[in-house]
């Protein structure tokens, strides 16, 4: 049987074209054509000055470097996320201060952080720096956080990692803060095999992580170095992956949509499983497609679900598990954790690529309906009057002895 993956690359068959053109021109360091083209590829979309790292994680922690974050600063953060989003602000020698979800949207509650922010403020201990994440693709609500932010002037670095090609209010988001990251890891919507991008508003923050990412390397013929760089840049090969990539962007954005209305339409009648909510106020690139389970209503678990979808060869996961029940960060400063909590324990997230055929997910949708009360009442149903001969026909043990 072939298994249903979660979320994986979909190649649009241009990539090997631009790989091939790195390997005739030998450009297969972190120099070279791709590079810069993929980069002005991010600027005309984006209108922002865009750097290519060997990762989101890199792009991150550039970003939060160039926002001024450093040793013993606090960083607020989203608490549902990818740890991914926080571990840069460790790398920093910071704290990170973990912001609770809304229910709306699933990302960072504006009303909370505005809390923190003048509780902290009343400290004088206001945070370096604010990262929303855009989580599984859909915007926060960016206007009431960016206004909070601007009230204490503290700068926000937005985790579009899973949000390329979203919308918030008609402007992209990772076009909203002061800087923003994209991953292209095998599991997002589009794929270098690895890599990231930062963009900036800001063009010195641009700069300086482009400085930094290169190994900092002082002008002039000489190795000299006067600050602490990295070797993030991305390579030249994987660029020509991610130029060929972003040429299908909003196709894949627009399958992955239509992978979870799919599954919000095969839904709908059955009791105890609910989408992830849709915010009216952007285009939700829906990088995964996620949902609630009720279990009572549902008649299972949302862990009785994955493990029953793992059966059949079908890879679910739960929801992001909050950083604050981490034990890497469960001595975070945290405002509220009761919704992501419950998001979490919740929360699943299912077969979600765009390439995904319909097949596969008609498989998907079956093997989630049969797990339902009203599927194993439809199963019990069948057991019990669809083959009432076969039973009657038995011969009873005792009558047999
Ligand atoms: C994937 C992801 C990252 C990290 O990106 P990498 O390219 O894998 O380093 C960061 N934040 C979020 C929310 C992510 O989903």
């Amino acid at each position: 049987m072939q298994r249903i993956l979660l979320s994986v690359p979909h190649m649009s068959g241009r990539e090997q074209r631009y790989v091939a053109e790195a390997f005739a021109s030998n450009w297969l360091s972190t120099v070279g054509p791709n590079l810069d083209a993929f980069e002005r590829d991010f600027e005309a979309r984006f209108g922002l000055p865009a750097v290519a790292v060997s990762s989101g994680t890199a792009a991150i922690h550039l970003g939060l470097r160039a926002l001024g974050v450093s040793s013993g600063d606090a960083v607020f953060c989203s608490d549902l996320t990818f740890v991914a989003s926080v571990n840069p602000v460790r790398y920093l020698g910071a704290e990170p201060v973990l912001i609770d979800s809304e229910p709306r949207t699933w990302n960072m509650d504006p009303r909370l952080l505005a809390a923190a922010l003048a509780e902290h403020a009343a400290r004088g201990r206001l945070p370096k720096a604010v990262i929303v994440v855009h989580l599984f693709g859909q915007s926060a609500d960016m206007d009431p956080i960016l206004e909070a932010c601007a009230q204490y002037g503290v700068p926000v670095l937005e985790d579009a990692a899973e949000a390329l090609g979203a919308v918030y209010k008609g402007r992209p988001a990772g076009t909203l803060g002061d800087a923003a990251v994209f991953s292209f890891n095998g599991n997002k919507i589009i794929t270098t095999s690895g890599g990231g991008m930062l963009v900036s508003r800001r063009p010195e923050i641009a700069a300086k992580a482009r400085f930094w990412a290169t190994q900092a390397r002082d002008p002039g013929l000489a190795y000299e170095h006067s600050e602490l760089g990295y070797n993030y840049r991305l390579s030249n090969v994987l660029a020509g992956i991610g130029r060929a990539q972003f040429e299908v962007l909003d196709e894949r954005v627009a399958q992955r949509r239509a992978v979870a209305f799919a599954y919000h339409a095969a839904f709908a009648d059955l009791p105890g499983i609910s989408p992830m909510p849709q915010a009216p106020w952007g285009l939700h690139t829906n990088w995964l497609s996620c949902f609630l389970i009720d279990e009572a209503a549902f008649g299972s678990s949302r862990d009785g679900l994955i493990r029953w979808l793992a059966e059949t060869g079908i890879e679910s996961r739960p929801v992001w598990k909050p950083m604050h029940l981490q034990p890497l960060y469960e001595s975070s400063p945290c405002y509220g954790g009761a919704i992501s909590e419950d998001l979490f324990r919740r929360g699943i997230c299912l077969p979600s690529s765009s390439s995904l055929t319909a097949s596969e997910q008609a498989s998907v949708i079956q093997q989630v309906r049969k797990k339902t009360i009203s599927g194993q009442l439809s199963a019990l149903g069948h057991r019990l009057f669809a083959q009432p001969a076969a039973t009657v026909a038995e011969p009873q043990p005792a009558a047999q002895s």
